[in-house]
């Protein structure tokens, strides 16, 4: 749990949140963008997270029902999984996402993640076609919400100081990271991962086009950035040193 923060009101809040697969425990890493008038959080987990977000900004010292916004990366489940359970009990929350990804978020397009499984499904045998039909119910099992506001690349938002769009596809089409100049923040969703502290693009097995996700990660590496924070593997500093400033 970190924050970046370049005056007292506005912070990057990185939260840390484990999951339980097997006997493998991995931690994926929402953020929350506070500033005098916006409390925006960054993707919100799985499926049945609600309780964990809720623990996570507790323990930052951040009300959920103070929260003004989520937006969302992509409609991977993992990102969106808990929205709609989100956005019903805390009915004040404004959901943002881009405008190529609003569509499957609210569900009017079929998830591409579930077409993608169901495709891949016919050519599994044994243990890996179990496993691929639990994913399938799994990816069944998210529950569509309505997109208040879209967004695409360019637009700067004035949260946190200024938050600009940055179109991230490959992953999934639509995918948007958020790079934060006045913090040298970038978070950026499933554009970057983590493994072995080097930059490499998200599990290349779910990315829809490798080529452009490639394109994408190097995108986000141009930028005059301290700190990444990558969804699926944490803080990633340029030059190899902690340069958190934390509180
Ligand atoms: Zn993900």
């Amino acid at each position: 749990m970190k924050k970046v923060r370049c005056c007292c009101l506005e912070q990057v809040v990185i939260l840390d949140i484990p999951v339980q697969f097997g006997d493998r425990v991995d931690t994926i890493h929402p953020v929350v963008l506070l500033d005098e008038h916006e409390r925006v959080l960054v993707d919100c987990g799985y499926v049945g997270f609600l309780e964990k977000i809720e623990t996570a900004l507790l323990e930052q010292g951040i009300v959920p029902a103070s929260i003004t916004k989520i937006i969302i990366s992509h409609h991977d489940h993992d990102h969106m999984g808990s929205l709609r359970a989100f956005k019903e009990k805390y009915t004040q929350v404004e959901i943002v996402a881009s405008e190529l990804e609003a569509p499957y978020i609210e569900g009017a397009l079929p998830s591409l993640r579930l077409e993608q499984a169901v495709s891949m499904q016919e050519d599994l045998q044994g243990s890996e076609r179990e496993f691929g039909e639990q994913f399938i119910q799994l990816l069944r099992s998210v529950s569509p919400a309505f997109v208040n506001r879209t967004v695409k690349d360019g637009d700067v938002m004035d949260w946190c100081g200024g938050c600009h769009v940055l179109a991230t596809p490959g992953h999934m089409p639509g995918h948007i990271s958020l790079y934060l100049p006045k913090q040298k923040v970038m978070i950026t969703g499933d554009a970057m991962a983590i493994e072995d502290g080097i930059p490499v693009i998200a599990n290349p097995q779910f990315t829809l086009d490798e080529e452009r996700a490639k394109q994408s990660l190097t995108k986000l590496l141009r930028y005059e950035v301290d700190t990444f924070v990558c969804y699926h593997g944490g803080i990633y500093t340029p030059q190899g040193e902690s340069k958190e400033l934390l509180t």
